[in-house]
């Protein structure tokens, strides 16, 4: 079979296959690709406009010289050469005495390498798997071939922020853990260090630039709430020349990515940086605003075309335990990691400061086993607890958080005390300790997964002075918070959208978390893009006269 090479409008270089078309032309990468040297690829041809006539060839535009040094082309499929290696993580003796990140970034030389282990999958799982529906085997190839800028351009093609994802995201959970090399047993390619690589190398030498409308558009898109999914839609829709104000009730943006995520997960100038970009492409940032105080939500359909709802969801799950609301000590998950990461931030947080939301010198139990509960253990441990233990209902297999946390959390001397549930809290006016059992897993539930039930007679204590709830969240109630009774939301608070994530009243949308319920950073970026292209239907509808037929059915 003769097989065609062509290049793509973005940079890709493609193999098609005489009668293939759409995704499987696209599916059909050749690992041979990869080996081309510069010259050769100057003579791949363009794609053929006229079916009939023979392909015409173009010269590959020069790029300017960057900083960084550009390794030679790797052959791809190097699994059975390179074994995986990660990024260095920092020992835990010394990393748990600090808030910075834990994993040292990749050389060049080592993404490559990484980078080359791809198999080129003809049906790529982990492009299927991925919420943005990131092109990864195209920029891993790109990566090996030491075409860094290419690989930048098209990861950031459908990801608002690559290097917050590929430091943050459970890529356990998603694209390496269905990673074809993954499911053979040869582990992963690493995906997400390749991702913050490739990003964090953009940012070095000034690839990412300010977004550059191609025109001003006079429509206005008012957004509450600048977590990553305001963020994402912020940018996307600046993209298309609209003009944008984020409000967001913190007195900084970024959502949980700056005040939930703690550093050694998320170093906050990496989230600023995006923000600083943002405010220089002609987003108006607002900070200190909350929509249901400053104004309400009608008040924001006043002044803007279109709103975007992306507030998140904050309200703390209960514990449900007598003394959880009154017994000094026991503290919510939420406060007390918005207070270290503003201490961290280097703002003065007289809670802290006086001890109510610090661990310096505690006996800590922290009850949960998702990402909140990891992040507030390995926060504690930093802040020099005397002891960290986790109490989780269900088994290590079963906890919903990462299991790339837990061990690094493991590491650095938290104790866990799996399939233990707490069953009343002790002390008189201050926590003393919680009184746990142990659980078994028993039958399936409507979700799938086993119902914990307890063990009789498998009562334990476990001594704390300082206990932290970190049930998960729900959504506020948002009607009420936002002023507007004619928001329609679900019966868990979620606010119902529909395909162009409108909500029940016309022109004012909504995206991520608040939409969702408690869920990744990835998911709200994709929602928060989402939500820009039904926001630039809707006002493109709107201007030609015809707003009542742009909600989609
Ligand atoms: C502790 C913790 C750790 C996590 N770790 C991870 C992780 O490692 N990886 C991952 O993928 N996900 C993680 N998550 C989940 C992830 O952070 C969320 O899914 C994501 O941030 C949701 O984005 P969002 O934009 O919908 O909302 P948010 O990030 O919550 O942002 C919402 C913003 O809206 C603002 N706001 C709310 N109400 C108003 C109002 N009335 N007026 C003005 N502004 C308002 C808030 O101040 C906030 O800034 C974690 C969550 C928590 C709590
Ligand atoms: S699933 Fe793994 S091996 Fe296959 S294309 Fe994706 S990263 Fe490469």
């Amino acid at each position: 079979m003769r097989i065609r090479l062509v290049r793509k409008g973005n940079g890709l270089t493609k193999a098609r296959l005489p009668g293939l078309r759409g995704t499987w032309a696209l599916a059909c990468r050749l690992p041979a690709l990869s080996r081309l040297d510069r010259t050769s690829l100057d003579t791949i041809k363009t794609p053929r406009r006229d079916p009939g006539s023979e392909p015409t060839r173009v010269p590959i535009r020069p790029r300017p010289d960057t900083k960084e040094t550009r390794p030679m082309a790797r052959p791809m499929l190097q699994f059975t050469r390179l074994d995986q290696k990660t990024p260095a993580k920092r020992d835990a003796e010394t990393r748990r005495r600090d808030f910075d990140e834990i994993y040292t970034g990749f050389s060049t030389e080592a993404a490559g390498d990484q980078a080359s282990r791809c198999e080129q999958c003809g049906i790529p799982f982990c492009h299927l798997h991925c919420p943005l529906a990131n092109n990864i085997p195209d920029w891993l190839m790109l990566t090996a071939a030491g075409r860094l800028e290419e690989a930048y351009a098209l990861s950031s093609s459908t990801n608002s922020m690559p290097e917050i994802c590929g430091r943050i995201c459970p890529q356990d959970r998603l694209c390496e853990g269905l990673c074809v090399l993954e499911q053979s047993r040869h582990r992963s390619v690493t995906i997400g260090a390749v991702e913050r690589y490739i990003t964090d190398t953009a940012w070095e030498n000034g690839w990412v630039t300010p977004l550059r409308p191609v025109r001003e558009l006079s429509q206005s898109v008012g957004i509450v709430g600048g977590g990553p999914g305001g963020l994402a839609a912020a940018g996307q829709l600046r993209k298309m020349g609209y003009q944008v104000t984020v409000y967001d009730r913190h007195d900084r943006f970024g959502g949980l990515l700056m005040y939930g995520i703690p550093g050694f997960k998320l170093e906050k100038d990496v989230v600023q940086r995006r923000i600083d970009h943002l405010a220089a492409s002609g987003v108006t940032l607002k900070a200190g605003f909350e929509v249901g105080r400053d104004a309400t939500l009608a008040d924001l359909r006043q002044k803007h075309d279109a709103v975007l709802i992306a507030t998140g969801v904050y309200k703390a799950r209960a514990l449900g335990l007598a003394g959880a609301e009154t017994l000094q000590g026991v503290i919510k998950a939420l406060d007390y990691l918005i207070t270290a990461n503003k201490v961290g931030l280097g703002d003065r947080v007289p809670a802290f400061e006086e001890g109510t939301l610090n661990a310096q010198g505690k006996k800590v139990v922290v009850i949960g086993g998702g990402d909140t509960a990891m992040d507030c253990l390995r926060t504690a441990i930093r802040q020099g607890a005397s002891s960290v233990t986790c109490l989780y209902r269900r088994d290590r297999a079963n906890m919903p958080g990462s299991q790339r946390e837990v061990d690094n959390a493991i590491d650095e001397g938290v104790t866990f005390e799996w399939l233990s549930a707490p069953e009343a809290l002790l002390g008189t006016g201050t926590v003393s300790g919680v009184q746990a059992s142990r659980m078994y897993l028993g039958m399936a539930d409507g979700s799938g997964r086993q119902t914990p039930k307890p063990l009789p007679g498998s009562g334990f204590t476990v001594e704390a002075d300082l206990v932290i709830e970190a049930l998960g969240f729900e959504p506020e109630n948002m009607p009420t918070t936002l002023g507007d009774p004619d928001l329609a939301v679900g019966r868990d608070g979620t606010i119902g959208v529909d395909a162009n994530k409108m909500s029940s009243i016309e022109g004012v949308f909504a995206a991520g978390d608040i939409v969702r319920g408690a869920s990744l950073v990835v998911w709200a970026i994709r929602d928060g893009r989402d939500a820009a292209e039904g926001i630039r239907r809707y006002l493109e509808t709107k201007a030609a006269g015809v707003a009542g037929s742009a909600r989609a059915s």
